[in-house]
């Protein structure tokens, strides 16, 4: 049977990716929707490609643009916020959602209340609003499924687990770009050097957060929102090579690893076919070949952004909206060269340090106007204040 599908962030990395396994199978999917950001170009010839029935261009001065690309054909072009929040009620059985950021929550709480299964690539929005985004699911019958690669693995490896088993889940991270830097040489950083990745091609704010850790941060706080396991059960562990994802750990010693290429194709494709397990295109991987794999503790004085997250994780309530957005703030003024490298994670903690003592701000109940509320402070403190 034809599925209904629509992909939010279809112009970017991971969008384009679930672009690559929908097009290997075109007689399988209708495509609903199709959006992007500003790059019209990819997004009109994806929606002309596909036969999507909505193209959506969240910067709406690209508005013109992509109607005169689309003119004549039979996808509707429309731009903006709203249109982004429309194009995700209409019914759809499958939603990628892989918009980049905060921005990806409203559309994939849409996706959820009209009860689509949602295959989340979009972590911000689980650590902004988790047990929102679960709520939501459970209160429309609706299925959270992950496409990060870790936490994929994760869900693969708990497959008919008793989750009372479970005693600590690890997930694994390359590193990032700065693995083998001496230390005194990372507060002098460039944004260049921090955008390129070992093992990884990704969009470019994941990237420089896969240099800091920041994005494994975020990835703490999505394991314990996807799985309800304790921050005391959540470890990360170095891994180089990148093809061990993630490791969970049971009560009688035993260790579920899930090993896979370094390729974002598998977790989409897992959670686009799932619970079945389709032929993928990705590399077979010759173990023998590769040799050794190595593991190692992640040194805190370089990756000082995963304390954080355990302190995210402690606080609770609306803190990781809070963190999500500092984070992000500290990102652009990183990129927008106002910051160091090493400065992203002082201008977070002291953001944290000024905000999460805030019992009004942080336990505030989890609606989307206190999410927004709580993401503004933390965006406005972290671009003021000054680090060290
Ligand atoms: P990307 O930058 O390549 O693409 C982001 C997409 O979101 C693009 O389509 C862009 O146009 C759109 N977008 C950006 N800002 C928007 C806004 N304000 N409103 C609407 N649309 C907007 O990013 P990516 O690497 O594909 O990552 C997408 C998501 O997937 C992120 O949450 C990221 O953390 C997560 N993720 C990515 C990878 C990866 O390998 N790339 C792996 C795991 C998780
Ligand atoms: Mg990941």
């Amino acid at each position: 049977m034809r599925r209904k599908i629509s992909i939010f962030g279809a112009t970017g990395s991971i969008g384009q990716s679930t672009l690559d396994l929908i097009g290997r199978a075109p007689e399988d999917y209708d495509v609903v929707a199709l959006t992007g950001g500003g790059n019209v170009a990819q997004l009109a010839a994806d929606a002309l490609k596909f036969g999507a029935d909505v193209a959506v261009i969240a910067d709406e001065a690209c508005l013109p643009e992509l109607r005169a690309a689309l003119a004549g054909s039979q996808t509707e072009a429309t731009a903006g916020q709203a249109a982004l929040l429309e194009a995700a009620t209409r019914p759809a059985d499958w939603v990628m959602s892989a918009i980049v950021g905060a921005a990806g929550l409203e559309p994939g709480l849409k996706a959820l209340e009209q009860g689509a299964t949602l295959a989340l690539a979009n972590k911000e929005s689980l650590v902004t609003a988790g047990k929102l985004l679960m709520e939501t699911a459970a209160k429309h019958g609706a299925r959270v499924l992950p496409v990060d690669s870790e936490h994929s693995a994760v869900f693969q490896a708990l497959v008919g687990e008793d989750m009372g088993a479970v005693e600590r889940v690890i997930i694994t991270a390359s590193g990032g770009a700065f693995r083998d830097w001496p230390l005194e040489r990372l507060a002098g950083a460039s944004v260049d050097e921090a955008s390129s990745h070992p093992n990884w091609d990704m969009g470019q704010r994941i990237t420089i957060d896969s240099a800091s850790m920041f994005n494994k941060a975020l990835e703490l706080i999505e394991t314990r929102e996807y799985f309800g396991i304790d921050p005391e059960k959540i470890e990360v562990l170095v891994h180089p090579q990148s093809i061990v994802h993630a490791l969970v750990g049971f009560q009688d010693g035993g260790l579920m690893a899930h090993v896979g290429p370094p390729d974002m194709r598998h977790a989409i494709g897992y959670a686009l076919h799932y619970p079945t397990r389709e032929k993928l295109p990705v590399e077979r991987l010759d173990l023998a070949h590769i040799g050794q794999l190595e593991f190692s503790n992640p040194d805190p004085k370089r990756y000082p952004a995963l304390r954080l997250a355990y302190e995210v994780m402690g606080r609770g309530g609306l803190s990781g909206a809070v963190f999500n957005a500092a984070k992000d703030m500290a990102l652009d003024r990183f990129m927008a060269r106002q910051i160091g490298f090493t400065q992203m994670a002082d201008v977070v903690k002291a953001t944290l340090d000024q905000l999460l003592p805030d019992d009004g701000l942080i336990d505030a109940p989890m609606t989307l106007d206190n999410l927004r509320r709580a993401a503004h402070l933390g965006q406005s403190t972290a671009q003021s204040v000054t680090p060290r």
